[in-house]
């Protein structure tokens, strides 16, 4: 195992990650590759009374550490058992490699929209698939966590029968999104559909995924940028890695969403220059909430900004995923 403290060579790799806006700044970063090495950094901070963070990608990095850094990347394997379909993931492995394993075997893992997101990170969180609604968490497959002290070493997880997916995406130009979104909110959303609605600066996206087949011509109120819908591979509904980037945002958990608060967020989210994200619940999602809604700023320093924007729907706020929480305590 490596071990850097500030001013060595390596220090500054290790310790970054996918968010370039801020960074972990350890007193000492454990570059750990098997349990022991977890064992070893846990008792250091323990023994030094110092806090101590997690890093696998740094996608999820809320609050840096001045502690103990343990960073988990190098301790990666993945096995995929094809006769128990059950993957094996260490603490450092990102759902890509799972999604190759499990491939040749008519698997998949219940991964997101990114596919170099780490899979302990997201399933702790929930894990919001791109199938979530026809099959529920990613944290809801997990059949065994190996863990020393806080850090989860190793889980072991259920995988879903699938090939392909029906699975596509549709963008339209923003002047377009009062209707798109008075079609998204219309929808007769049957359980197995898993869509989402963006805005992104100057287009607004649908996508949607299932394994089963289903119709999106309602959402067809506009002309399209692009207009993408079949039968695919999962790994291309699983999504493409994001280069690195400085980003900020939060969610909330709605036990409603009236047409007029979504309009009331995609106004006000679009005049704080901020990205928003619409992800119906319900299906397999037995969580109470009808949506979650993100929110995201690729800046720092707008805590204020983002809940000003959640205001739009603050009467209907009835918790907050721990997923989608990005550089905010
Ligand atoms: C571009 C992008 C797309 C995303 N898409 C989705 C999506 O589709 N669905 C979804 O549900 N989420 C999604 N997320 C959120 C993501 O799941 C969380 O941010 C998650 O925490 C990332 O985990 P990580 O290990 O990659 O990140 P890291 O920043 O390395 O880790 C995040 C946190 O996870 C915890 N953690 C990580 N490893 C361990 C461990 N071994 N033991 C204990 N705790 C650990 C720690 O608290 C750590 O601070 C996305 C995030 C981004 C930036």
């Amino acid at each position: 195992m490596q071990i850097f403290h500030p001013g060595d060579i390596g220090y500054d790799d290790e310790r970054s990650g996918f968010q370039t806006g801020l960074r972990h700044e350890p007193q000492v970063v454990f570059a750990v590759e098997n349990a022991d090495d977890v064992r070893k950094a846990v008792d250091h901070a323990e023994t030094h009374g110092l806090e101590c963070a997690i890093q696998t990608t740094g996608h999820g990095l809320t609050v840096p550490t001045t502690g103990v850094l343990i960073s988990t990347r190098r301790m990666n394997g993945v096995e995929v058992d094809p006769v128990t379909r059950t993957a094996r993931a260490e603490a450092g492995a990102v759902w890509q490699q799972v999604i190759e394993k499990a491939a040749p075997h008519g698997l998949v893992p219940l991964s997101g929209d990114a596919s170099d997101v780490g899979v302990v990170g997201y399933t702790l969180g929930g894990g919001f698939s791109v199938l979530a609604r026809e099959f529920g968490f990613a944290s809801d497959r997990v059949r065994a966590t190996e863990k020393v002290g806080e850090v989860v070493t190793a889980l072991e997880f259920e995988l879903v029968e699938a090939g392909d997916v029906h699975a596509g995406e549709m963008f339209f130009d923003v002047q377009h999104a009062e209707a798109v979104f008075d079609a998204f909110h219309a929808w007769h959303l049957p359980d197995h559909v898993t869509p989402a609605l963006t805005t992104l600066g100057e287009v607004v996206r649908v996508t949607f995924a299932s394994t089963r087949p289903f119709d999106v011509e309602h959402l067809r109120v506009a002309p399209r940028l692009t207009d993408e819908f079949g039968l695919r591979p999962f790994a291309q509904a699983a999504g493409k890695p994001l280069p690195p980037h400085t980003y900020q945002g939060d969610n909330v958990l709605l036990g409603d969403l009236p047409l007029d608060a979504l309009h009331g967020l995609r106004e006000k989210a679009a005049d704080a220059s901020m990205f928003l994200g619409v992800l119906p619940l319900g299906g397999a999602l037995d969580t109470g909430a009808t949506h979650l809604i993100k929110l995201l700023a690729p800046r720092l320093g707008v805590e204020e900004q983002l809940e000003e924007v959640f205001d739009e729907v603050r009467p209907f706020v009835i918790g907050r995923s721990r997923n989608f929480r990005y550089a905010v305590g």
